[in-house]
């Protein structure tokens, strides 16, 4: 069974968490931290033979094609974090589909193929947001991994189909791989990445991921490069968003080395090949 490993390519100051304290003007100017999480990063998916997706933000793939460049001459696959984290909601239909456009512009200028995958800033494809699905149709992606199918205050669709399954658009299919859940009390937790992969304890991500295989179906996994990087600066921000941002920064690295470990994780891509859901002409 190939699971699905993702990296959203963003430095630590572009996290929603922390939007806040940056402002987007400001961007150009902080030192950037991304060669940290991405060195480390690569370093294990190399040791233990493993391959990822890494859904890169336009804006980095800007100002860093040579890490564009670096994922894919190491077998991964580049795919589209949008340009400029933006939520969904904040850009609506048309905006959405130029900031596609100028994500895929940044990522072939760096060399990379077409993209033929999305994840959204912060899960923010939603009930609301549907439309989405229509415009990354019509741009010729075939899957997204936007959708999180859990109960959350701000993202979060709690009763989409937590495997793969198909959306239909007046544009054409597409297929939607949401990040991995745990069903238990009646409702799906989020096992799959990020906060929780550093909240829980990595039993459970691991009993998660075993339990999705013994039900034949591949569990998806995000994590960020800034969450493999314990020395980034401080940043002046309330109590409950430093917690979020830097609980056990320090465990990311072994924890994922223990998963890769014990599954066998490859890019969203292979993964929904070999599951089926897309073509067999698009592995690499
Ligand atoms: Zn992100």
């Amino acid at each position: 069974m190939l699971h699905a490993l993702s990296f959203d390519v963003e430095e630590y100051f572009q996290v929603a968490n922390l939007r806040h304290a940056f402002a987007r003007e400001d961007w150009g100017s902080v030192e950037s931290r991304l060669a940290v999480g991405m060195e480390r990063i690569l370093g294990a998916l190399e040791r233990h033979d493993a391959h990822a997706t890494f859904f890169f933000l336009g804006w980095i793939a800007e100002q860093h094609p040579d890490w564009v460049r670096r994922c894919l001459d190491d077998g991964h696959e580049v795919a589209s974090h949008g340009y400029e984290h933006e939520f969904l909601w904040d850009l609506g239909p048309e905006r959405f589909e130029e900031d596609l456009a100028r994500t895929e512009g940044a990522l072939e200028v760096a060399g990379a193929p077409r993209p033929i995958g999305f994840r959204a800033s912060t899960f923010t494809l939603t009930r609301k947001t549907w439309w989405a699905f229509e415009t990354l149709a019509r741009r010729g992606y075939l899957y997204d991994s936007s959708v999180h199918p859990v109960r959350h205050p701000v993202y979060g669709v709690p009763d989409f189909e937590p495997g793969i399954s198909t959306v239909s658009t007046p544009e054409g299919p597409l297929v939607e791989f949401p990040v991995a859940t745990w069903r238990a009390f009646g409702r799906n937790w989020p096992v799959g990445g990020g906060g929780y992969f550093r909240l829980l304890p990595l039993a459970v991500t691991r009993r998660a991921f075993a339990r999705l295989e013994s039900a034949g179906r591949p569990g998806g996994l995000y994590l960020h490069p800034w969450e493999f990087d314990p020395e980034q600066p401080r940043v002046p921000a309330p109590w409950s968003s430093t917690f979020r941002h830097r609980l056990n920064l320090s465990r990311s690295l072994p924890r994922l080395e223990a998963l890769l470990a014990r599954f066998r994780f490859g890019s969203f891509r292979d993964a929904l090949v070999e599951a089926g859901a897309l073509p067999r002409e698009l592995t690499r």
